[in-house]
């Protein structure tokens, strides 16, 4: 078994005595295996994998719409997560003061609203102040890999994005990053920006990709396959 990556999906690719190509997408992360021939040579796989390139897309979004979580009601005593750690949430009414988040050290995340806000509003405090945070935290990331790396990113943003936790546009110098990262460990957005980061230097995950990886981050798989559910 070899593990290859086309078009930012990453493969297991066995060969086998078989005369077909096949491939699968697996539960619970939606991890892609293909069997191919012996002799058939890369570039027909990269063919055949291209041409299945949205069905494979399709079933990985299929897996993680069902591993989500519960539905939020955004009411006191849920759990939420912020950069690792959870918070229970306290919904503070409120005409004094504007709309929006407080984390306490106790382990509590005060929303601050109006009385009778509904329910997306609330939502909404929260994804406001997610997204800021965020943008904030990315923003002293890019300061900081800049310099190391020698690049210029021109633009970043943050939005919802159901199978991919970032993209690098080279020729804009424009990374997105997936809003998810907000309640993670802050070393997954940190190893997401860096990925990002190093498509500025190398648009493909070629071995060269892999060596600035290995370069500027050294733990960098064991970082992946936790951020990916691969290991515990
Ligand atoms: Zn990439």
């Amino acid at each position: 078994m070899e593990k290859i990556i086309i078009f930012d999906i990453e493969i297991e690719l066995t060969k086998k005595n078989i005369k077909n190509i096949y491939i699968s997408v697996h539960p619970p992360n939606g991890a892609v295996k293909i069997s191919a021939p012996k002799k058939m040579d890369m570039d027909y796989i990269e063919l055949f994998v291209k041409s299945r390139l949205s069905w494979i897309r399709k079933q990985q979004e299929k897996f993680v719409n069902e591993k989500r979580q519960p539905e939020y009601e955004y009411v006191s005593g849920e759990r939420h997560y912020f950069f690792g750690d959870s918070y229970i949430l306290n919904i503070v009414y409120t005409n004094k003061r504007t709309q929006g988040i407080e984390i306490r050290n106790n382990g509590y995340m005060d929303l601050y609203v109006r009385d009778n806000t509904p329910k997306n509003i609330r939502e909404r405090v929260l994804t406001e102040w997610y997204r800021n945070k965020l943008k904030e935290t990315i923003s002293s990331l890019i300061a900081k890999w800049e310099p190391i790396m020698g690049v210029k990113v021109n633009e970043f943003g943050v939005k919802r994005m159901k199978t991919r936790w970032g993209t690098c546009n080279p020729t804009a110098r424009r990374i997105w990053i997936n809003l998810e990262l907000v309640k993670r460990k802050p070393i997954f957005l940190e190893y997401v920006v860096v990925h990002e980061m190093v498509h500025l230097l190398e648009r493909s995950h070629s071995k060269r990709f892999i060596s600035y990886m290995d370069k500027f981050m050294p733990n960098w798989r064991s970082v992946k396959a936790e951020l990916n559910g691969l290991k515990n």
